[in-house]
């Protein structure tokens, strides 16, 4: 079988065809093969895949080539929204569907919105009408209440990143946006995971879905290597410095917990001579911008970055994540260490432990259902031992403070001199 019968067996236009041949994609990854056939058929979706696993392609595919079919005036009304939870997965979506657009018969307008950048271009461009467009929450409703937008034609709503979209933060707005759509449109929702709290937001949304899980597919699952390494606190920069070249680790994505320490760590990492940089949400969109591209073209050899960093962001070729710090939330494990072994590659994900955070570990193994074999490696072996409190759990039940955490910061960093 050739490669692009995989797709074609799909139902694939001739022209999506090409656009997936030009990307190099041959065999359909399981999400695609699953999602494409009812995307196109106009059903709605709801997909659990892991980050990495091609879940872009299987609703633009799809969606791409059914606006490829329909006749579209000169001025465009939008017929596609996107959601996505940060400003790096806009523009990732965005660049996709430009790159799949270019195979279109008649060129595709896609317009790209998202804050802590000017709004002005992102009005200016929309002029004309767009396709399809990809936004952050926040900065559509602006646009729309500027009214530089009409969302009246949406026929199809794509959710990306589902979980944190319907969670917590962005839940408000989200309800704002679903209310300005039409009521009835196509809605496929995506994410690696989908905790309990999202769930009878999704029944709302979704009318007769189609399921699809392959969240347990070992294409990706099987290939991340997990390793648990017991350090103590203090240590764990010299020996994040020790594994990068003794591994020659040629690229790495750090895990840290707080922006203070994603500074400190990268400073530190490069004053002993390692090209790393810090990535956070205090920096500017440029700089943020800037600092990936720097990552991508291998300018950069370790990127310290906050959970910020695990959502959505596709890094072609990350061999190595590191959990500095651990995450809070189990699923967030599951976004981290999935930044690496993308899309069938193999990788390696390195978690530091210590005996404060031991009991949190365990929970995460918990939630992830295995069990990961605790390392020590010479010259770095853990001298500390869990303190009363570390021992029952304390990470997990109450949610620290802003004093809590300044006072943590304050004794990391003390422990750091
Ligand atoms: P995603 O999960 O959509 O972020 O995709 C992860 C990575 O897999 C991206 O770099 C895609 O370009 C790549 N990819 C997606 N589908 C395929 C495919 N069928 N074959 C090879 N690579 C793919």
């Amino acid at each position: 079988m050739s490669a692009a019968d995989g797709f074609a067996a799909l139902g694939l236009s001739t022209r999506i065809l090409r656009a997936a041949d030009e990307l190099g994609y041959d065999v359909p990854t399981p999400i695609q093969a699953a999602a494409i056939p009812p995307v196109l058929a106009g059903r709605d979706v709801l997909g659990s895949a892991a980050t990495g696993s091609g879940k872009t392609a299987a609703y633009v595919f799809p969606l791409l080539q059914r606006i490829d079919a329909a006749i579209r005036p000169a001025l465009r009304r939008t017929h596609v929204l996107v959601l996505v939870p940060t400003r790096e997965l806009a523009a990732q979506v965005g660049e996709a569907m430009i790159q799949v657009g270019r195979f279109l018969n008649d060129p595709l307008k896609v317009s790209v919105l998202y804050g802590g950048v000017s709004i002005n271009p992102q009005m200016m461009a929309l002029r004309g009408g767009a396709d399809v467009v990809v936004a952050t929450p926040g900065r559509l409703l602006d646009i729309v209440e500027h009214n530089a937008l009409k969302l009246s034609a949406i026929d199809c709503l794509v959710l990306d990143e589902a979980d944190r979209l319907l969670d917590g933060g962005f839940a408000d707005e989200v309800t704002r946006v679903l209310a300005l759509l039409p009521r009835r449109r196509q809605n496929l929702l995506f994410s690696a995971t989908f905790p309990e709290a999202v769930q009878s937001l999704t029944a709302q949304l979704l009318h007769d879905p189609v399921r699809i899980d392959v969240t347990g597919e070992p294409a990706t699952e099987g290939q991340i290597e997990e390793h648990a390494v017991e350090v103590d606190a203090a240590k764990r920069t010299p020996l994040l410095r020790h594994m990068i070249e003794q591994g020659e680790w040629s690229r790495v994505l750090v895990f840290v917990a707080t922006r203070y320490a994603c500074d400190h760590v990268a400073d530190k990492l490069r004053r002993n001579g390692l090209e790393a940089a810090a990535f956070h949400g205090d920096a500017s969109q440029g700089a943020r911008t800037r600092t990936l591209a720097d990552f991508k073209a291998g300018r950069i050899r370790v990127l310290v970055a906050t959970d910020l960093g695990a959502r959505g962001i596709d890094i072609a070729r990350l061999p190595v994540v590191v959990n500095y710090d651990l995450p809070r939330a189990a699923d967030d494990y599951t976004h981290r260490i999935g930044r690496t072994a993308r899309a069938g590659a193999s990788g390696l994900a390195v978690s530091f432990i210590s005996a404060a955070t031991e009991s949190h570990f365990r929970l995460i193994e918990k939630r992830q259902g295995r069990r990961v074999e605790r390392e020590r490696i010479a010259g770095f072996e853990p001298t500390e031992t869990a303190s009363p409190e570390a021992a029952t759990g304390g990470v997990k039940g109450r949610r620290p403070s802003k004093k809590d955490k300044l006072r943590a910061a304050a004794a990391e960093a003390a422990a750091r001199k």
